[in-house]
């Protein structure tokens, strides 16, 4: 038999053996028995081996316990090999100290070739891990980056709140500019309409049509401003009124027709008569959407027409999903362009800045104002041929029987207001001469003050139908002088404000003054004597 598989047969007899006599203990003698053991030498180690292995004992069980309830411990794996060695470690010292009675020595060979092992593979997972240990933070690391963190969020609350605050400074800066641009842009409005009445010479009449002009789109120009900068701030909120949806189309078409006359395109529209004839909705929105939209395409239409369609797109038993489209056969937009139309300040060239003037505001202003009510709003073009811009938005139906207000905005006669007295409260010379010159050629009788004390004097002496009030004044307030007349005085009149700030904050706190309703300067004077009418006719009070 060859030398070397001689060997490997006696190698494997010794394993098989050695299995199975790993208990048996007759060929050696115990310890005790070994060489010469004072007592002290051997209960020295006994003692010793017995007190490493209860402590080798233990740490295994901090380890598995701590392994087990920290289930986020980094490297677990590490930990149970660690408590694997250190128990087989203590093993070898429990069967060195039973070796004085009872000589084990297969066992004890056994145990320590597992505790080889275990050590060696101990040793390979560290070395594996160890990149990653070492990049472990320790927890004074972890307290330093969480003091940064909170440096971080305390500067991150300030910034915060600095923010916030000049939010606050920019409504409050909004609020100012519009009062002061819009109360000259009511004396020339007001005034232009009030010329317009008297005769004139054709050339006057053409310049004071490009004064009216002007002064229109100068107004919707810092309206649009306005505007985007409300919705930008998120405090554009959306007033619910019932709406006339067919008025409403027509009234749109009729602020158009003229330019659309001057241009030679026609102007047209059609309503599906399965609309409902009144939903609820915020009008003036809906009518800015559907304006902007309709002079636009009259602006880039130059031969052809403009249409306007109402469709019902959906009924349910409590709302109704209508769709406007504007078509035109205008100049197109190439469809590189589609995309950013709807973003703000967004042109197609410069050239049609030039050409057709705008500030680029308004169809984002139309896209965000119809999201806002619910809605969807989309371009359609062919360069050259014409565009079609549709949106949808969803209303409220509303009980017919209840239209009552519907029909009285749209009916104001003088004939119900002659001669009634109103007090106008107005601080500025110029306004007060304005808007007198309107209600004395509405033959209203008409006492005026400067200011909120001065109101009060004459509210004690003489009787009023109705009180028109501005707001900022010397000396005492519109909402103070309100104020006053509710609560102090205990009067019931009816007052409505005039406020060249449009801001919806402004309109809240004059309801919450005690005002019945408000108009905002420059004044439309359709819509004053509707309101006059309103108060004075339909709704009266107790003055
Ligand atoms: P602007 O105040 O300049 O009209 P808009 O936001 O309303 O601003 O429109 C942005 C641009 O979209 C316009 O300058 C124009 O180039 C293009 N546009 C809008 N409507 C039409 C249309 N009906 N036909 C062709 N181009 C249009």
């Amino acid at each position: 038999m060859p030398f070397a598989q001689n060997h490997a047969e006696n190698m494997f007899d010794q394993i098989r053996e050695f299995f199975s006599k790993l208990l048996e203990t007759e060929s050696w003698p115990a310890r005790w028995h070994c060489g010469t053991w004072t007592e002290f030498h051997g209960w020295l180690y006994i003692f010793s081996d017995l007190a490493i292995w209860l402590a080798y004992f233990a740490i295994p069980l901090f380890l598995v316990r701590l392994v087990t309830r920290k289930k986020d411990l980094p490297l677990p794996t590490i930990f149970w090999l660690f408590g694997a060695f250190i128990l087989l470690c203590g093993m070898t010292h429990l069967i060195d100290a039973l070796m004085f009675w009872w000589p084990a020595y297969r066992l004890n060979g056994l145990v320590r070739f597992l505790t080889a092992v275990i050590s060696l593979m101990t040793v390979i997972s560290m070395y594996q891990f160890f990149p990653v240990a070492a990049a472990l933070k320790t927890s004074l690391q972890y307290d330093e980056e969480i003091q940064k963190r909170l440096k971080t969020e305390k500067s991150l609350i300030e910034a915060k709140e600095r923010a916030e605050n000049s939010e606050k400074v920019k409504q409050q800066f909004l609020s100012n500019m519009s009062h002061e641009i819009r109360t000259p842009m009511n004396a020339i409005i007001g005034f232009t309409g009030l010329m317009e009445r008297t005769k004139l010479s054709p050339d006057q009449f053409e310049w004071l049509q490009a004064i009216k002009y002007s002064s229109g789109n100068l107004l919707v120009i810092i309206n649009d401003i306005l505007d985007f900068a409300k919705i930008e701030s998120g405090t554009l909120e959306l007033d619910e009124k019932k709406i006339n949806i067919a008025d409403l189309v027509h009234s749109a078409i009729t602020m158009l027709k003229n330019k659309a006359d001057d241009k030679g395109i026609g102007l047209i529209f059609s309503i599906d008569s399965a609309i409902p004839e009144v939903v609820l909705g915020d009008s003036v929105r809906l009518t800015q959407v559907l304006l902007n939209l309709l002079s636009n395409a009259v602006k880039f239409t130059n031969q052809g027409e403009v249409k306007v369609e109402v469709l019902l797109l959906e009924e349910t038993d409590d709302t109704v999903s209508i769709e406007f489209s504007v078509t035109d056969t205008g100049i197109g937009i190439q469809e590189q362009h589609l995309e950013t139309i709807f973003d703000s300040f967004s042109q197609i060239s410069n050239n049609n800045t030039r050409l057709y003037g705008g500030t680029g505001l308004g169809l984002a202003i139309a896209k965000k104002l119809t999201e806002l009510q619910g809605g969807t709003l989309a371009a359609f073009s062919k360069y050259q041929e014409g565009s079609c811009f549709k949106f949808k938005i969803p209303f409220k139906k509303v009980d017919l029987k209840d239209t009552e207000d519907v029909v009285a905005e749209h009916e104001p006669m003088i004939e119900f207001i002659a001669d009634k007295r109103v007090l106008v409260v107005e601080d500025n010379p110029i306004s007060r001469k304005l808007v007198s010159i309107w209600l004395e050629l509405w033959k209203l009788k008409v006492d005026l003050a400067d200011n909120g004390k001065v109101a009060i004097e004459k509210l004690m002496q003489n009787e009023y139908d109705i009180v028109l009030m501005d707001i900022q004044m010397p000396e005492m307030d519109g909402y103070e002088t309100t104020r006053h007349i509710r609560t102090q005085m205990q009067r019931d009149i009816p007052i409505i404000a005039m406020t060249a700030h449009a801001l919806k904050d402004e309109i809240d706190k004059c309801m919450r003054a005690g005002m019945n309703n408000y108009i905002s300067k420059p004044f439309n004077p359709t819509e004053l004597l509707a309101k006059l009418v309103h108060h004075i006719k339909y709704h009266p009070r107790s003055g």
